[in-house]
C-alpha cells in the first residue's frame, strides 16, 4: 500500500504534550502547590438549561414509532438552518438564506474539510501566528506544495506583529485563498469593520476565496467590529464564514457547527462554471451523514430568548475573567492584546524571555500555567496566551499571583 506521504510534511506540534510534561514535572517536585490552568482553549461552564430540555425532549422523541428519526438531511434540520438565518443574519441586515446554511459537527473539521474543494497550486495566505488547522490540512491535503527553507512552496504566512495590532496585512501579491479568524485565536484581536472591508475588496478584485472563521462571535462586544463577514458588501461573493457553538455555548463536546457557503460564489471546473455551493452541498452529502437530531435541537433552542440570554451570561463571565487577567498584567507594565471581544489574552513576555522561558516563570514563581505563543507559529515566539475559560475565583487568585511577581 502506498501512503498519503505529505503526512510526512507537517510538522509534529509537541504544544500540549510538553505543556503537560512540565506541569507534571513541577507537580512531583511540589506537591502541594495549587496550580491554576489559564492556558486552556476550552470552555468549562455547563450548557444552557434550554439546551438541557431540548436534548431530554429530543430522546422522547426518539422512542416513540411517530417521532423517530433516522438519517437526517446532510446540510442539517430546516428549523435550525432556518433559525441561524432569521437570527445570526437576517437580524443583521446579512442577505444569507437558509439554505446557503450547512449544519455540521464542527468548525474544525468544516475548515480542514474545505480543502477538499481546492485545486493544486493554489497561492493560500495563513496568518503566522495562527489555529494550526488551516495550515495543517492544507498541507495533508497536498496543498503546499514543496518544503521550502522557510516554510512551504505555495504557503504565504502573513506576519501578524506588535507593529500591525497582531492583524493580517493585505499582501501586494496575488492570493488565491486566504484564511481570517476574528476576533483572532490566538491573538485576541479582532478586525475593524474597516480592515475587513479592505479584505473583501481585495478578495474581489484579486478573484481570492476568504474563509472567514468566526467561531468567537459570540465574544465582540464592542461597536465597529463585524460579527459576520457579510456585514461586508459583496462579501457574498467572496466568502465562506465558518460559526460553531463550541465556545458560544459550550458545544466543545456536544459537537454541533455550521458552515454558510454563500451561492453567488462562482468558480470554474473544467472551464464550466460551477457554484461553490454546489462543490460543498456534493462533498457533504457524500462523506457526511450530518450532526445528529439530538444536538441540533439543542442548538435551535439557543436561539430562543431564554436560550440568548443565557449565552449572554456565560461569554459574560469568560470576559470578565479575561478582563481580569489582562488588567493584573497591564498594571505590571506588561504589553498586552486581546481579552475585550475575545477569551484570549496575548502578552508580550518581558525582558526578552522566549514564550517557554516566560512559561517556566510563570509555572514556577506564581503556579500558573499558559500557552506559549511559539506554539502558533514562528512569529508567536517572545508571546504568551492565557484564557478567560477558568473558574472566576481560580482566575482572580491567579490576578492576585500576577500582582506580587517582581520581573
Ligand atoms: C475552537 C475553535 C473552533 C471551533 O471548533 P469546533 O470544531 O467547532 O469545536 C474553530 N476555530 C477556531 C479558531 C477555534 O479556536
Amino acid at each position: 500500500m502506498l501512503v498519503n506521504d505529505n503526512f510526512s510534511k507537517v510538522k509534529e506540534t509537541y504544544l500540549f504534550s510538553e505543556i503537560a510534561k512540565r506541569v507534571n514535572t513541577f507537580k512531583s517536585n511540589n506537591p502541594t502547590a495549587d496550580v491554576i490552568r489559564l492556558g486552556i482553549g476550552d470552555v468549562t461552564q455547563p450548557l444552557p438549561d434550554v439546551c438541557i430540555r431540548a436534548m431530554h425532549e429530543a430522546v422522547d422523541e426518539m422512542t416513540h414509532v411517530d417521532t423517530f428519526r433516522g438519517y437526517g438531511p446532510e446540510q442539517g434540520y430546516d428549523f435550525l438552518r432556518q433559525a441561524i438565518a432569521d437570527c445570526d443574519y437576517k437580524a443583521r441586515g446579512c442577505d444569507i438564506d437558509a439554505d446557503e446554511i450547512f449544519v455540521s459537527d464542527g468548525a474544525k473539521s468544516d475548515t480542514a474539510n474545505f480543502t477538499d474543494l481546492f485545486g493544486k497550486g493554489n497561492i493560500i495566505g495563513i496568518s503566522n501566528p495562527v489555529y494550526p488547522v488551516y495550515l495543517d490540512s492544507n498541507i495533508l491535503a497536498g496543498n503546499g506544495g514543496e518544503l521550502t527553507s522557510n516554510g512551504y512552496e505555495y504557503i504565504r504566512f502573513l506576519d501578524c506583529v506588535a507593529k500591525n495590532d497582531f492583524k493580517p496585512q493585505i499582501p501586494k501579491e496575488k492570493l488565491d485563498i486566504v484564511y481570517l479568524c476574528s476576533p483572532n485565536n490566538p491573538t485576541g484581536t479582532a478586525l475593524t469593520y474597516d480592515e475587513l472591508k479592505a479584505w473583501v475588496d481585495y478578495a474581489l478584485e484579486n478573484k481570492c476565496l476568504i474563509l472567514f472563521d468566526a467561531a468567537y462571535e459570540s465574544f465582540i462586544r464592542e461597536d465597529g467590529i463585524p460579527h459576520s463577514i457579510y456585514e461586508i458588501p459583496n462579501a457574498r461573493k467572496v466568502a465562506v464564514e465558518f460559526r460553531s457553538f463550541s465556545k458560544t455555548a459550550g458545544f466543545t463536546g456536544i459537537r454541533c457547527a455550521y458552515t454558510v457557503v454563500p451561492k453567488s460564489i462562482e468558480v470554474t471546473v473544467s472551464e464550466k462554471p460551477l457554484s461553490l455551493h454546489g462543490m460543498w452541498l456534493r462533498r457533504q452529502t457524500t462523506k457526511f451523514n450530518g450532526a445528529s437530531y439530538i444536538v441540533q435541537r439543542a442548538a435551535a433552542a439557543l436561539y430562543s430568548e431564554a436560550g440568548r440570554l443565557q449565552i449572554k451570561k456565560t461569554i459574560d463571565l469568560y470576559l470578565e475573567n479575561a478582563k481580569i487577567i489582562r488588567e493584573a498584567f497591564k498594571s505590571k507594565g506588561f504589553k498586552v492584546w486581546g481579552g475585550v471581544n475575545s477569551p484570549y489574552v496575548w502578552l508580550k513576555a518581558p525582558n526578552g524571555l522566549s514564550s517557554w522561558e516566560f512559561f517556566d516563570y510563570l509555572l514556577n514563581n506564581c503556579h500558573i500555567v499558559g500557552t506559549p505563543g511559539s506554539g502558533f507559529g514562528t512569529m508567536g515566539e517572545g508571546y504568551f496566551r492565557l484564557t478567560g475559560f477558568g473558574s472566576p475565583a481560580k482566575t482572580k487568585e491567579a490576578a492576585a499571583r500576577i500582582s506580587g511577581i517582581n520581573i
